[in-house]
């Protein structure tokens, strides 16, 4: 049933999904089907694990020795095709595998085995997201920070770099130039600083970004990037109608996360893995977990990022929003060789092919420290969702530095403009999506699942991708991007199977080309 709403048609009473991520819901069984297992599993090996998934304790809900064991065995069995052969075919439902599972489909090193874990992945992308990439834009509000990471150029001690706060008027100016590529999707991020970026400082910079309507551009989802903080803090995020709260752990080794935040509130490793307990607690229902990979060693930090999914699956009824794989990269007082986790294309592929069969129902995020190769390869295996024309440093969307006075998080691989991304996207075959409509209809959390089972994506998530890829090509696109793009919706338009969607998405593509805006399903 649909129901038209001051310009919006609404599916109703089916709830939607947004293409960056779709969520575990019907937590309650799914936590006890992995408990279920997990328990099994121990019992099996006769022994007593102080992992606790289901703990509000960070060094029990990501047991390092559960990890340790887990290292262990995959390392065993990583040539064991009857074993590798049993977890695929368990992962064919395309209901997720356990973390130590997922952990031997990563250590495999069978070829044939390892075409067919691709392959899967390739299919489970296609089920659940099809073709449509979510487009977004990191905007650096601020680079003070009293931390000490030593992977990151903000850090403390870092004195040459030069530290920037924007104020309101400067915030106007660069999501002005943001919203003049075409950006409708933004990730605010700023360093932790009590006395230069408080809580206020931040809701006063929400406020503003959703206010300004520039043309026919506007910012409709606001993803926050911030430091881990207080229940009543996540609260007021929330209140200010923010998207995704988003924080990577960066490890989930605490030894080398102590090593690695000497100094300042960050360097409280509980505190900050148990940050996205504390946002859902506020009401944060979306969360986006990460790891910095090349800090650690990367099966170790695999296997604690999928751990944590479960842990939030199982305690909080829905998993992670997103999921980031970003990779150490070069920066101000920053050399990533100094860190000896590096990890090769084809294993950062492999992550993220065994992050999509571990976690099916997640987004997955790739940024510009990635490059254009890398990029287009890990697009098939699972990727949602990826970054644009994104600038780093603070205030650099309406003036880019000079090297000199750098206040970049870290060197952008992909420096291309968003409409060359866009470009590109159409060229390979996928869907450049601009939608921001589930989270504003308040589709958020569990509710995603229901649509998900009903198969109605191509119903919802594919007019909301054409509408919204309409409207960058009718205000920001350059001739010849408008002409690939139209000649692409033309095409998709017949992947919408209700053919009064299609017919409704055929009507308001064309109300966008003379003129009206923001229509969504
Ligand atoms: S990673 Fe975050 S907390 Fe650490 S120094 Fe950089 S901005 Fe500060």
């Amino acid at each position: 049933m649909f129901i038209i709403r001051s310009g919006m048609l609404v599916l109703n009473p089916t709830p939607c999904v947004e293409d960056t991520g779709f969520f575990y819901s019907g937590g309650e069984e799914r936590a006890e089907e992995i408990s279920a297992g997990l328990l099994r599993g121990r019992e099996k090996r006769g022994e007593d694990m102080a992992y606790h998934m289901t703990s509000s304790k960070a060094e029990e809900f990501i047991s390092d020795e559960e990890i340790k064991d887990c290292l262990k065995y995959a390392e065993e069995h990583k040539h064991d095709a009857a074993l590798i052969d049993s977890i695929l075919k368990k992962a064919r439902e395309m209901k997720g595998v356990s973390h130590r599972e997922a952990l031997v489909l990563l250590d495999c090193d069978i070829p044939e085995k390892n075409e067919e874990i691709f392959k899967l992945a390739r299919e489970i992308k296609q089920e659940f997201y099809g073709n449509r990439i979510v487009m977004f834009a990191p905007l650096y509000l601020s680079n003070y920070c009293i931390n000490g990471c030593e992977y990151c150029p903000y850090h403390a001690k870092n004195k040459h770099i030069r530290r920037k706060k924007l104020t309101q008027e400067e915030i106007r100016a660069e999501v002005i130039a943001l919203q003049d590529m075409g950006h409708k999707r933004l990730a605010i991020e700023a360093g932790e600083d009590p006395k230069n970026n408080p809580i206020e400082y931040i809701l006063e910079s929400i406020e503003t970004i959703y206010g300004i309507h520039h043309k026919n551009g506007d910012i409709r989802r606001v993803n926050v990037n911030i430091a881990a903080t207080t229940v009543e803090e996540y609260g007021m995020l929330k209140d200010a109608g923010i998207g995704t709260y988003i924080l990577f752990q960066e490890t989930y080794n605490k030894e080398s996360y102590e090593a690695l935040h000497p100094s300042g509130p960050k360097s409280n490793y509980a505190y900050h893995t148990e940050a996205m307990d504390r946002a859902m607690d506020g009401g944060i229902d979306d969360v986006g977990l990460g790891v910095l990979f090349g800090l650690n060693n990367y099966r170790y930090d695999f296997t604690g990022i999928i751990m944590h999914a479960e842990h939030l699956e199982a305690t909080k009824g829905v998993g992670p929003h997103t999921i980031s794989v970003p990779r150490v990269r070069p920066a101000d007082d920053i050399d990533p060789d100094v860190f000896h986790n590096g990890l090769s294309d084809e294993t950062f592929a492999k992550i993220v092919a065994c992050i999509r069969i571990a976690v099916p129902y997640t987004g997955m995020i790739v940024s510009t420290r990635e490059s254009v190769a890398s990029r287009k390869r890990v697009l098939e295996l699972g990727i949602s969702q990826i970054s644009g024309g994104s600038r780093t440093s603070v205030g650099g969307y309406v003036e880019e530095e000079v090297p000199e006075e750098n206040s970049a998080q870290f060197d952008v691989i992909d420096g291309r403009t968003l409409d060359e991304v866009v470009h590109w996207l159409m060229d390979l075959g996928y869907v450049p999506s601009f939608c921001t409509a589930c989270y504003r209809a308040g589709r958020t959390g569990d509710r995603f699942m229901s649509l998900l089972k009903s198969k109605q994506i191509v119903n919802c998530c594919h007019p909301n991708a054409l509408m919204t890829l309409e409207e960058y090509l009718m205000d920001y696109a350059k001739p010849d991007t408008k002409a690939v793009g139209e000649a692409l919706i033309e095409r998709e338009l017949s992947v919408i199977t209700n053919p009064t969607v299609q017919k409704n998405c055929r009507e308001y593509l064309e109300r966008i080309r003379n003129g009206e805006r923001d229509f969504r399903f």
